[in-house]
């Protein structure tokens, strides 16, 4: 049985070809955060899915993660760990690289956001290609977290429901269109 929310997921992100140029088929998720029945649903479904996990903390990925990710945390009364796009924190912190299409970015991370061996859950918008959120898993790990799993609004079709990154599984609400 399909969940009727998802559906309604769905239809509130909106698709914008060719952005931010031509080729990518944008998934804009800032009209579902217009409708805050579809948001909370799309919240509901992962807090259904996380609580009992014992999640200690939700790691959010700039910038997107950062709209989802505290949601969740608060509601499971987890800590927040913001990944951030590089010069962003201030304080030590520990950085991993990425490939991009053209080019490379880059993760940071404080140092000691994190205790050695607590339960984390990363939390992004979208998955494509995967390597934003394998670098989120690296970095994390490099700080000694335990990455139980990645969740995500959106998902290229072999995302959908239910795949595995670097050995993480990664749990996805809707395909991307
Ligand atoms: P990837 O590392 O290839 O999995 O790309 C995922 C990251 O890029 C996420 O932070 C997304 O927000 C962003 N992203 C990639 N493709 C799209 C897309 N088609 N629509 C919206 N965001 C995207």
């Amino acid at each position: 049985v399909v969940d009727p929310r998802l559906q309604g997921i769905s239809d509130a992100i909106r698709v914008v070809p060719h952005f931010p140029k031509p080729g990518i088929m944008f998934n804009d998720i800032t009209t579902l955060l217009l409708r805050p029945a579809v948001f909370k649903d799309a919240v509901d479904i992962f807090l259904e899915r996380y609580r009992g996990m014992a999640i200690d903390a939700v790691a959010g990925i700039e910038a997107r993660g950062f709209i989802f990710g505290p949601a969740i945390a608060l509601a499971l009364g987890a800590k927040f760990i913001p990944l951030r796009k590089p010069r962003k924190l201030p304080g030590e912190k520990i950085s991993e690289k990425y490939v991009l299409e053209y080019g490379t970015d880059c993760l940071e991370m404080h140092v000691g956001a994190i205790e050695p061996g607590e339960r984390v859950l990363i939390v992004d918008d979208l998955v494509a290609t995967g390597g934003t959120l394998s670098a989120a898993i690296r970095l994390l790990e490099r700080a000694g977290g335990n990455v139980v799993e990645c969740a995500c609004l959106i998902g290229l079709p072999k995302f959908k429901d239910f795949y595995k990154l670097n050995g993480k599984p990664v749990y996805v609400l809707v395909e991307s269109r």
